[in-house]
């Protein structure tokens, strides 16, 4: 089969995504599937929304063309604040955008106008991770001036957790949030549809919030893609860590001796990595590099060693001789690896409809070398 590639179970995140959904159901919490780490591909978001998920989120109009280009067609939210040149794209493709501007909402509503729509707004707000958000000072202002243009309509607020600052929501962030929901709702008279809480950042939190908060939707991505809670990087209990998993090919195995001294580049200008080579441990080369996936982020197989890597080579240190020329290497993914690669042209994605799928998740997901190619 092809090589390099990422195989895909559906079944896999079908299942994270309704235990998920099952969690937060009884807090009144609605779960978004966000899907730009895997660039909006169908199938993917057709097994979150299989698996209880009520609409799908995107950071990028590509993507969003991909999902409807697969036949989605539930609501489809643009969550990064939408580019003032393609709002007219943004308001045509999704029925609601996150936004932070003024500006590029009335070119939204302008847009709206112009085909005879209402683009729903949901305005973010700043609560600590300093990324997008208008600061809660400015937010009663801000949400009239939306009430008051035609095109837009105030669908709700939004916060976003952990990203740039790496900001954690704890209770009282998150009351202080939800109590802005009311007031914008007490003084201007408006109901929000959705007050979005945040990330997957926010699972802890949410799965023993109260009864009176306002949140009422999560937009989630890599705990249903990778089942691990991005704060921490641990596995959340009862999902899978391995609906994704990278296959490269093997192009070389050898043992390197030491050549003896040569003149070597600067390592800090080139970037390279110095590697402990007087052990006579065999070596392998695999096809795949910096150019399709964020090599830092892929779990090494057991009883391999990471050595280097350039834009297409990836070098291990095998401690066995199983890497034989030809053998396929499987490679667990963290969310960087993972939306690099699913980006990257050369890497194929092979998806496999295995639902509906039952049996439990491991926690166990080291990898191994496969039979040759
Ligand atoms: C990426 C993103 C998400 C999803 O984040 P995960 O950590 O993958 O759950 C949610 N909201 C916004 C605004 C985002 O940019």
């Amino acid at each position: 089969m092809t090589a390099p590639r990422i195989e895909i179970e559906l079944g896999k995140i079908q299942h994270n995504t309704r235990h998920i959904v099952t969690q937060l159901r009884p807090h009144g919490i609605d779960v978004t599937g966000v899907t730009k780490a895997v660039c909006g591909h169908p199938a993917v978001a057709r097994a979150i929304l299989d698996g209880g998920a009520t609409g799908l989120a995107e950071a990028r109009i590509a993507n969003v063309a991909r999902l409807l280009g697969g036949g989605m067609t539930c609501p489809i939210a643009m969550i990064r604040s939408p580019m003032m040149s393609q709002a007219e794209q943004v308001s045509g493709q999704c029925v609601t955008s996150y936004n932070t501007e003024m500006d590029i909402i009335l070119c939204l509503a302008a847009a709206a106008r112009r085909s005879g729509k209402v683009h729903g707004v949901v305005l973010m707000v700043e609560m600590g991770d300093c990324r997008e958000g208008i600061m809660p000072a400015d937010l009663m202002a801000f949400a009239r001036d939306v009430l008051a243009t035609t095109g837009v309509s105030l669908k709700g607020i939004g916060a976003n957790f952990a990203c740039l600052r790496g900001s954690v929501p704890n209770a009282v962030t998150m009351a202080r949030f939800s109590a802005l929901a009311t007031e914008i709702e007490g003084a201007t008279g408006c109901t929000l549809e959705t007050v979005s809480g945040g990330n997957s950042a926010n699972l802890p939190w949410a799965i023993t919030s109260r009864k009176e908060s306002r949140v009422n939707d999560l937009r989630l991505g890599e705990a249903i893609l990778l089942g691990v809670d991005p704060v921490s990087g641990i596995h959340i209990d009862g999902l899978h860590t391995d609906a994704f998993t990278l296959i490269a090919e093997v192009i070389e195995s050898k043992l390197k001796t030491d050549p003896g001294p040569c003149p070597v580049a600067d390592p800090a200008r080139h970037g390279l990595r110095l590697v402990q080579d007087n052990d006579r441990l065999p070596r392998s080369i695999l096809a795949i590099g910096q150019q399709d996936t964020d090599v830092s982020g892929l779990e090494m197989p057991e009883g391999a060693a990471f050595v280097g890597a350039t834009s297409d080579h990836l070098v291990v240190r095998a401690l066995d001789s199983g890497m034989r020329v030809g053998c396929e290497v499987k490679f667990h993914m963290n969310y960087g690896a993972l939306m690099r690669a699913m980006s990257a042209p050369d890497v194929a994605k092979v998806v496999r409809h295995d639902w509906p799928f039952t049996s439990t998740p491991s926690p166990n997901h080291r990898n191994q070398c496969l039979e040759t190619a």
